[in-house]
């Protein structure tokens, strides 16, 4: 394992159980603090790949290394304390009737007790802005707020990793730059961001790398204006998700 490195994947090909394979042959390194937008065609495996870096999914073949660790030797709660995955739908990850309890859940279930929960829920809480929102339930607020919400109940455990899955997806303009302004944030913090997107505008705008996916593959793999010279990326990747 190279120092530096937040996510080496190695010859990963997977399948469900039904159909062809979803992954052919990934090869792919990550650095640590690096922040990488994952483009694609619906059902190019974009998701499939992200799910991999947490051990969601584990290779079929190949090798997942993740903040140095083998995905197919830690079971996916502990990994989940460095490698935070935040869902395509915020509602598949809001368990509680609270915001501060939803923040609460998280820390309770990885075995953190009293004051350090309180802490930790009141630092995302403001670092995030939803201070305003603590005592609300979360399906009362908007889905941009509810993927805000699905985002602090991640950080509270402080990952090194961050995976966020269509993280703008549904939110009207005002809520687009909310989680934008704090996905930026956690980047200059040193974070490394894996952000899968439809949304080409935001991908030129924030990611500092973009890798293309295609038919399970890794097509390109370059900074925004390389990636985006080549013809036919922006039309094919800027599909509604
Ligand atoms: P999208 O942009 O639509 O989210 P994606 O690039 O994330 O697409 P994946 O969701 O990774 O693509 O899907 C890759 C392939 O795997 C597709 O052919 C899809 O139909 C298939 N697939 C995804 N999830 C499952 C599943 N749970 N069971 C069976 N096949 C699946």
């Amino acid at each position: 394992f190279e120092k530096g490195i937040a996510v080496e994947v190695k010859d990963l090909s997977y399948s469900y159980s039904s159909g062809r394979p979803a992954l052919r042959g990934i090869n792919l390194k990550i650095q640590s603090g690096e922040f990488v937008a994952l483009i694609g065609q619906n059902g190019a495996g974009k998701t499939t790949l992200a799910k991999h870096f947490n051990g969601l999914l584990k290779p079929a073949a190949g090798e997942v290394i993740v903040e140095g660790m083998n995905t197919l030797k830690y079971d996916t709660p502990e990994l989940a304390k460095t490698i935070g995955y935040v869902f395509q739908n915020p509602d598949h990850q809001i368990f509680s009737t609270t915001v501060e309890k939803e923040l609460e859940f998280g820390l309770k279930n990885a075995g953190y007790k009293g004051r350090e929960i309180h802490e930790r829920v009141d630092e995302v809480l403001k670092y995030t802005g939803l201070e305003h929102c603590r005592s609300v339930h979360p399906f009362s607020l908007g889905k941009g707020e509810r993927q805000m919400i699905a985002v602090a109940s991640v950080l509270v455990l402080r990952p090194k990793l961050l995976i966020i899955d269509e993280p703008t997806t549904g939110s009207d303009w005002a809520g687009i730059q909310r989680m934008m302004a704090l996905i930026h944030k956690l980047h200059s913090a040193g974070t490394t961001i894996v952000m899968i997107s439809h949304d080409m505008d935001l991908v030129a705008q924030y990611a500092k790398r973009v890798i293309v996916m295609q038919d399970g593959k890794i097509s390109l793999d370059g900074s925004p204006q390389e990636v985006f010279a080549n013809e036919g990326v922006l039309s094919q990747s800027a599909l509604v998700p």
